[in-house]
């Protein structure tokens, strides 16, 4: 009889092994670490990530924490404190349970936790490399739960050589960020990578927690979605029809608060759009299921993002027919005009309306074709202080002129101006600016250059305009055509009856305050309708998020948030009178060095700064 040679294989072994299916790529790390923290009921979670995930990801929550036994413990195998029986399987309530994925991880990598329960004086802190613990000792930690996973696939060469650039890497980082984000927006997020702060979300409710990740353009583009059955319960948004992209971005599904792919929904998705759509184009949507937890198996893959249904039939039609009765009812079918503009839409309170005759109101101050482009009205307030103010940085400028030709000369990067560059009126002009990348306008100044950051010297200025607006002289409106009805809940009600007064003074004008419904009439001068909803979303997101100590405070949060949500972004052409009206009404404020959140709003560099560079 020959020897036998089927051995078990050592833990370590097995558990590399194990981690080959959990852990393919650092955003595996950051889905289970972030999905841990959420299990430990945090409502406060920070990812910091250094190069994409590969050398550092380490997720800090002040959750529950564990005890000195678990802590040690919650790296074996199958060590999970989630499920007790085969039976709990079926009545899920957690993110994890396969008690595999510290084990997996601490197999293929360093690993340094930090953790304390509330009630103790004391927590632990514990290096696990390879597997192998290399020390455990007691410390003074706060609440919660760091964990720190270092040189990702250390033991491992071949799969640490498999990864994609950290671009790559990092997208796939981010989006399981987003996902997790998403599931939970009653939870504050905070994602740092490389050390800049990328995301910093609030507790907040779903909506907001869409706009706060994909940007303040996305509320605009939501259509509600909202379903209650007793197979299942629908909330959450689909975008409107002509907004659908070529690309297949936002397209997102939670189940019992976990994000799950499912080619099956995603069609029934897609039928309720039919004949909505352009050929080729993908709606953007949010949607969030509850179903029972024993009626669905998460259990088919390791990474629980493939759930099987027990009725998939049923919960398709319901959720075909809950996005078809909604975009229908928010009358954005049947659309068969794709390039008209959206602007022109009747609001949809009006559409089962008597058209009554209107009554015009015109604001004979406002004039619309005052300033040259139609995006936002610079010149509106260019001419803000302008003469009366000159002094603070006509000096800048004091003994240009004979520089000019040498420093004009310079050819900057920027596609309308440069061919106007060497024209004569160009050159004469002392003050002549230049945009760079749709970021930047430069001008030359006495002593060099100033390079102006355009977003953020907008903020500046309309910060400051509407801080006026607000303490001290009231601002002119622009009259509505028909007044517009937005929907709010009633705690955001309160909070909008309490800023009645001070939003009046920035040019709101509200009609009236219904329990769940504001109309408005008049809108401040720099706003467009469509961006009303948005503005006032975060204002009082922000509003609500700010503890207000004193109603200073109050009116500078209202102030800031208004100007960072209507200044002009990165991205946006200026024309040459534009470029110079920001920077004329800049440096007529009485703070012009920094943006009302604290950052410079222009550098300067000198010619010396200049020689030098050249003399490298
Ligand atoms: P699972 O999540 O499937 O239970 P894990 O390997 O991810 O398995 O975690 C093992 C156990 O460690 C968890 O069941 C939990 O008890 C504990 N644990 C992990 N992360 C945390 C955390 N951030 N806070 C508190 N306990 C945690
Ligand atoms: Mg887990």
């Amino acid at each position: 009889m020959a020897a036998s040679i089927i051995q078990l294989l050592p833990d370590h072994v097995a558990n590399q092994i194990a981690a080959g299916e959990v852990v393919q790529r650092p955003a595996s790390v950051v889905k289970e670490l972030l999905e841990n923290a959420v299990d430990a009921k945090a409502s406060d979670i920070k990812l910091i990530v250094k190069e994409a995930g590969k050398t550092l990801v380490q997720v800090i929550d002040n959750g529950l924490g564990m005890n000195t036994t678990d802590a040690r413990l919650c790296f074996e195998r199958h060590a999970t404190s989630k499920i007790r029986q085969a039976e709990d399987l079926f009545d899920l309530h957690t993110k994890g349970f396969r008690g595999e994925a510290l084990a997996s991880i601490a197999a293929i990598a360093h690993v340094e936790m930090k953790t304390k329960q509330d009630q103790e004086e004391l927590g632990n802190h514990i290096v696990v490399e390879g597997s192998k613990l290399i020390t455990q000792e007691v410390a003074v930690l706060p609440k919660g739960t760091s964990f720190a996973v270092k040189n990702l696939f250390f033991n491992i060469p071949a799969r640490r050589n498999f990864l994609k650039s950290e671009t790559v890497e990092f997208r796939h980082v981010m989006d399981e960020f987003q996902r997790v984000a998403m599931a939970h927006p009653s939870i504050s997020f905070t994602l740092i990578h490389n050390g800049s702060e990328l995301y910093n979300l609030p507790s907040s409710n779903f909506r907001q927690r869409i706009v706060a990740i994909f940007g303040g353009k996305t509320n605009e583009k939501l259509v509600p979605v909202a379903e209650d059955t007793e197979l299942v319960k629908i909330a959450g948004f689909v975008g409107k029809p002509e907004y659908a992209k070529k690309s297949r971005g936002e397209q997102f599904f939670f189940v019992n608060d976990r994000y799950i792919k499912s080619a099956y929904l995603h069609h029934a998705i897609m039928s309720a759009y039919e004949g909505l759509l352009k050929e080729g184009n993908q709606p953007s949507y949010f949607l969030y299921l509850q179903v029972p937890p024993h009626t669905i198996d998460i259990n088919i893959h390791p990474t629980k993002t493939e759930i099987k249904f027990d009725d998939e039939h049923s919960l398709y039609a319901i959720l075909r027919s809950a996005v078809k009765h909604s975009l229908g009812q928010f009358n954005v079918a049947p659309i068969l005009d794709f390039e008209r503009d959206s602007n022109l839409d009747t609001p949809y309170q009006y559409k089962d309306k008597e058209a009554d005759f209107p009554t015009i109101q015109v604001n004979s101050g406002f004039n619309p074709f005052a300033t040259e482009k139609p995006s936002k009205s610079l010149s509106s307030f260019g001419s803000y202080k302008k003469e009366t103010s000159q002094s603070n940085w006509e000096s800048l400028y004091v003994g240009l002129k004979q520089d000019t030709e040498e420093i004009a000369s310079f050819s900057f990067e920027s596609e309308e101006v440069t061919g106007k560059l060497f024209e004569d009126d160009t050159i004469e002009t002392s003050t002549s600016t230049y945009q760079v990348h749709k970021k930047y306008i430069v001008s030359a100044i006495k002593s060099g250059m100033l390079v102006i950051n355009q977003k953020r010297a907008h903020q500046r200025i309309l910060y400051e305009q509407f801080l006026t607006n607000i303490t001290i002289q009231k601002a002119a409106s622009q009259q509505l055509l028909f007044p517009l009805e937005l929907y709010f809940s009633s705690d955001e009600m309160q909070l909008l009856k309490e800023l009645q007064h001070t939003l009046e003074n920035t040019g709101f004008v509200f009609d009236t305050f219904k329990a769940d419904a504001i109309q408005i009439s008049g809108l401040p001068v720099l706003m467009k309708e469509s961006e009303v909803s948005m503005v006032l979303e975060s204002l009082i997101s922000n509003l609500q998020n700010e503890v207000p100590e004193s109603s200073f405070s109050q009116s500078d949060t209202i102030a800031k948030s208004m100007a960072k949500s209507l200044a002009i972004k990165t991205g946006t052409y200026l024309t040459e009178k534009e470029q110079e009206n920001v920077l004329n009404s800049l440096f007529a404020c009485k703070e012009p060095n920094v943006s009302p959140f604290q950052k410079p709003t222009f550098i300067t560099l000198t010619v010396e700064d200049l020689d030098k560079r050249f003399a490298l």
